[in-house]
């Protein structure tokens, strides 16, 4: 597969076009942002770690019946995906109470949340990715009635897919964030599923095992990542 264009490059991805148009490479990068592009820094290893990780979620995902963009693994860093028109909101699933939601809230980081929390986020970077609403979304014409349908289907999906998985390897999935697109008329799952864009926490001791450990100063961030890594391909 050759490497075409850069088409596109984020806080922590690059995507290159392929010589064929409907195929993509993402690659994987170590650059970590927080707090809206206010806090940079590098994380060691974190874009092999990563890559690996979502190809394994990806696959797992893709073989329970739930649709994704990946196509197979081509290096350390990279992954061969379908070209996505991605859907600009972010579905957000809360299984216990953190972050953006402690602080918007004022709940104490922790608390089990039952029925699982489903929000959407505008996918806009410089407004600071504000919560949205159904009605927003189909009043913006972001997206149809039914490709939200599906999209939330699949949310709550991967979210019991997931947290057994991770329950398998003594983690507990806090939150997440999902992004999807569209792919010759279908939904399909984009993005990554890393310790990015999860919360994950050591079952037995609560310890955070993810990007929380670079917004809030914690340490121990590339070994976070490592130990991840080795529990989802243990
Ligand atoms: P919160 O809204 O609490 O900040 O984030 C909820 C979950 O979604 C967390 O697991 C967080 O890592 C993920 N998340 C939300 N927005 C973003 C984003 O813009 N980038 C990344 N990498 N993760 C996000």
């Amino acid at each position: 597969m050759k490497k075409g264009k850069l088409i596109y490059e984020g806080k922590a991805k690059r995507v290159y076009e392929t010589d064929n148009p409907d195929l993509l490479i993402q690659e994987f990068k170590d650059d970590a942002t927080a707090f809206d592009a206010k806090k940079r820094g590098t994380i060691k290893n974190k874009g092999v770690c990563n890559n690996e990780i979502s190809a394994r979620l990806f696959g797992l995902l893709d073989c329970r019946g739930v649709p994704t963009h990946f196509v197979k693994l081509l290096s350390a860093r990279e992954m061969l995906v379908k070209r996505l028109e991605i859907v600009p909101v972010e579905v957000t699933i809360r299984n216990v109470v953190a972050g953006g939601m402690a602080r918007m809230f004022g709940l104490e980081e922790g608390t089990t949340l039952c029925p699982p929390v489903l929000e959407y986020h505008y996918k806009n970077d410089a407004l600071g990715d504000p919560l949205m609403n159904e009605y927003h979304i189909f009043a913006l014409k972001l997206a149809e009635e039914r490709e939200l349908k599906t999209i939330a289907k699949y949310s709550f999906e991967i979210n019991r897919i997931l947290s057994k998985f991770f329950d398998e390897r003594n983690l507990k999935l806090i939150d997440f964030k999902l992004e999807f697109g569209r792919h010759r008329g279908k939904i399909l799952l984009g993005d990554e599923i890393s310790p990015d864009t999860c919360r994950l926490w050591d079952k037995a001791t609560n310890k955070k095992l993810d990007k929380d450990r670079f917004r809030r100063d914690l340490g121990n961030i590339e070994e976070a990542y490592q130990e991840v890594l080795h529990r989802v391909l243990g």
